[in-house]
């Protein structure tokens, strides 16, 4: 380790030099000009130093720098170990990179980092696979100009990344990517994942159940029909067929409603958001709906009040929208005691138009609040069969708000009774003429 130039030794050696300069010029009686010849002789040889310093420094012939002397020996020698200490610490960071990046490359997904502005800054070896990139030449190329796709550029550039993106690229056959953005630093990291498998494995479970409920249909039609013929004037069963028969019929339509529901679920699924919207008269909707409810209702003698903003349409689809309102009126029935009170509201609520269906039934458990919109979801199994339900109401709900861009929202507590209610955009309001309230679907 060297010393840091000690400034009495730099002192000693000036003084060493110039005491016998003046010693001699004494002599010879001119101290000055032996002085000045001296001081003259120690500046060109400190620019000497200093040439073969900058020298060495901008032309780096050798890794050893020149050997110093005198005080310039510690000046070199600290350079030297400067630059060893800043190669060494480059290296280190060099191999960071490269960790991280083989990090990245081990990653089954493609990725790229992107500054703010969407350049990009590096990208691995999959995303020039998946994402068509080239490597180097579109080094610091903005990715909106590379993938055109009007859906990726208007995702990138409205910067809300907290959704995924599903996006097909038209690359690869039917390829689907599903891309996610991460800001970290000041950079963005964009991982684009190839979920064109898992896409096609949930077509193909959407083609199974509707093609499956589509079939057995019509045997299940055949089936209704002879029993309902059986149980004509002309043609009625021996006794003791009686009462497998009826089972037989309410069996028959509890499965008919099953496939319905299963039909109608895989509809929902299959149609594209927006595909049917028009304008829909949701008061008349739910008028026929009451009609219904109070026929149903007619043996368990609810209260069943209806509070309807006859002002109120909206802009979907009639059929889902009418499943989706239906559903949760017609459950308020089946789920309530007899003499209990059931209370639909269609209003707006912070200027949304707002549907709630409020009851005083069993209520329901915290634990199954969450699942109910699951496929077959039931709470009381054997309850729900007897009412001739299949669990797949809240679920055709559940997608029906959601390709209507709400959500199901529900409150209950056992033994108080539950209260559903979703609400609609503003946006999604519309203010019909009575002419066109006429034309309107229900
Ligand atoms: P289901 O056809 O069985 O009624 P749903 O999907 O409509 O199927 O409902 C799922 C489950 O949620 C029902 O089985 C029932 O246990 C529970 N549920 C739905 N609505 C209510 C309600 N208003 N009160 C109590 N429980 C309800």
């Amino acid at each position: 380790m060297y010393r840091v130039i000690d400034k009495q030794a730099l002192t000693r050696r000036l003084f060493l030099y110039f005491l016998p300069l003046a010693l001699i010029g004494y002599l010879l009686s001119a101290p000055f000009l032996f002085l000045f010849i001296g001081a003259f002789v120690l500046l060109v040889w400190h620019y000497k130093q200093l040439y073969r310093l900058s020298d060495w420094l901008i032309n780096q012939r050798s890794f050893n720098p020149p050997e110093g002397k005198g005080a310039w020996e510690q000046v070199f020698e600290g350079i030297y170990q400067l630059q060893q200490r800043n190669r060494k610490k480059r290296n280190e960071l060099a191999e960071l990179i490269r960790r991280f990046r083989e990090g990245a490359e081990a990653i089954p997904d493609a990725v790229v980092v992107l500054q703010q502005d969407l350049s990009i800054v590096w990208c691995n070896q999959l995303a020039l696979k998946v994402l068509g990139l080239q490597w180097p030449t579109d080094h610091g190329q903005r990715l909106d100009n590379l993938i055109r796709d009007p859906k990726f550029v208007k995702y990138m550039n409205e910067h809300r990344f907290d959704e995924a993106l599903e996006l097909d690229t038209g690359l690869a056959h039917e390829q689907v990517l599903e891309i996610r953005v991460m800001p970290y630093a000041e950079q963005l990291m964009l991982v684009a994942r190839d979920v064109s498998r898992l896409k096609q494995l949930e077509q193909m479970r959407k083609d199974f159940v509707a093609n499956v409920s589509h079939e057995l249909r019509t045997p299940l039609t055949v089936m209704a029909g002879y029993l309902e013929m059986m149980d004509s004037d002309n043609m009625p069963p021996p006794a003791m067929w009686a009462k497998a028969h009826g089972t037989m019929i309410d069996q028959c339509k509890r499965m008919d409603s099953l496939v319905n529901q299963l039909l109608s679920l895989s509809r929902i699924e299959g149609a594209r958001k927006q595909d049917n919207d028009k304008a829909v008269n949701i008061p008349a909707m739910l008028e026929l709906i009451h009609t219904e409810a109070k026929s149903l209702n007619q043996d368990k003698g609810h209260t069943l009040t209806f509070d309807i903003d006859q002002t109120l349409d909206i802009k979907g689809a009639a059929d889902e929208l009418r499943s989706a309102f239906s559903n949760l009126v017609f459950n308020a029935i089946h789920y309530t005691k007899p003499n209990g009170r059931i209370h639909v509201r269609w209003y707006l609520e912070d200027e949304k138009p707002t549907f709630c269906v409020i009851d005083n039934g069993d209520g329901i458990a915290p634990e199954h609040i969450n699942r109910l919109t699951e496929r077959f979801y039931r709470v009381d199994k054997a309850r729900s069969r007897k009412t001739g339900g299949s669990g797949l109401g809240l679920a055709i709900t559940k997608h029906v708000l959601s390709r209507h861009d709400s959500a199901l929202r529900i409150e209950s507590k056992v033994g108080e009774g539950s209260r559903f209610w979703f609400s609609f955009s503003k946006q999604k309001r519309i203010f019909m003429t009575n002419d066109e309230s006429h034309k309107s679907v229900i």
